[in-house]
């Protein structure tokens, strides 16, 4: 079964389970500044982002919820793209958790230009009703956009105008590591100048479970008070730690791995469905098709329904393919040459702009 759904599907590598499997069978320590494999997940992790200090926790939507309330108050807004995992993937727990609101400001391929962030700030009513703008939030890579990295340069010049602001800056960096490793530079580059970050452990990296939250010391004490507060304090978590401290040393070949595999996938569907491949040379590891309409995916998914092989459906008539770390270029292959026989025909329209 080729299984395309999401990054989380990939399988655990070998050593992983085995990290998992000694670390279990060690006494584990009390707390996050107790435990070993904890502290050196956060230390190694915080390095390579170049933080001075971490939070491990379940999910990553958990660490940007945390962020959320470290940096903004109830009542007070957030800046991010329109089509961004916080905008439209989190059951509006900004506004359920946090009682902050989103500001949404459309990117190019799911990116924030300094130029857009710079226009959205300038727009002032000078009325004492305005709302505060506190945050601004950048997701890197862009799923919804299909695994696009920032361009060069966007991050440093978005990092200036929240300095000059007075304003923070949190990137969602559920695939940062797809990004580092496409542009070919560190993870600490890759988030540069921001407040806080949130890295994903359990996508194309295989940990089995979890995410960090990545920012000053002072930041981590009170982000860690926040993460009991909303019921996500979990221990013992050394066995979870020690697995995860194994996926991170590897982030580098899995990701090139999955991008090789992405790049055979999205060839081969270019060559027999042309336009409704959105990206026929793939950022990253993520696929978009654009079917332009839902009932064209449909059809796609009932014609798949007794295939080996699974996809995302997503609004406005595209579908969305994830190449895992599990997937080899022959599976990549044969899973494209599946989709091919059971794909309708190609829209006469390249894919639209937006998500
Ligand atoms: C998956 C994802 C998240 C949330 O991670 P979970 O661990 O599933 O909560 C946040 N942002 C982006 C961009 C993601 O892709």
């Amino acid at each position: 079964m080729y299984d395309l759904r999401s990054d989380v599907l990939a399988p655990l590598a070998p050593a992983v389970l085995q990290a998992l499997a000694a670390a279990a069978q060690r006494q584990p320590g009390f707390g996050r500044h107790e435990d070993e494999e904890e502290r050196r997940l956060v230390r190694e992790a915080a390095d390579l982002c170049g933080f001075e200090d971490g939070l491990f926790v379940p999910t990553g939507t958990l660490a940007n919820q945390i962020a959320l309330r470290l940096w903004c108050a109830p009542g007070e807004a957030v800046l991010a793209e329109r089509e961004s995992h916080v905008a439209v993937n989190e059951v509006a727990a900004t506004a359920a958790l946090n009682g902050v609101v989103v500001r949404p400001v459309e990117g190019r391929r799911g990116h924030l230009a300094p130029a857009m962030v710079e226009a959205a700030l300038a727009i002032r009513s000078g009325s004492a009703s305005e709302r505060r703008t506190r945050l601004v939030w950048l997701e890197n890579t862009h799923n919804r956009a299909g695994g696009t990295v920032m361009p060069a340069g966007w991050l440093d010049g978005i990092a200036a105008i929240c300095r000059g602001r007075g304003l923070h800056l949190h990137v969602d960096g559920a695939r940062i590591w797809h990004a580092a490793v496409a542009a070919g530079t560190a993870p600490a580059e890759a988030v540069r100048g921001a407040s806080s970050v949130m890295v994903g452990l359990n996508k194309i990296l295989g940990a089995p479970v979890g995410a960090l939250l990545l920012a000053s010391r002072d930041a981590i004490d009170e982000a860690a008070r926040i993460q009991k507060m909303f019921g996500g304090l979990w221990r013992p978590v050394g066995p979870l730690a020690a697995a995860a401290r194994v996926a991170l040393a590897g982030y580098r070949p899995r990701a090139k791995a999955a991008h090789e595999a992405a790049a055979v996938f999205a060839a081969r569907l270019a060559a027999e469905l042309g336009n409704a491949v959105c990206d026929p040379v793939p950022d990253t590891n993520i696929v978009m098709l654009d079917f332009g309409g839902e009932a064209a995916v449909d059809a796609l998914l009932t014609r798949l329904s007794d295939q080996p092989v699974r996809v995302a459906p997503y609004r406005n008539g595209r579908v969305r393919c994830v190449l895992h770390a599990g997937l080899s270029p022959r599976d990549a292959r044969d899973a494209a040459e599946l989709i091919c026989r059971a794909a309708p025909d190609a829209p006469d329209q390249a894919c639209g702009d937006g998500p």
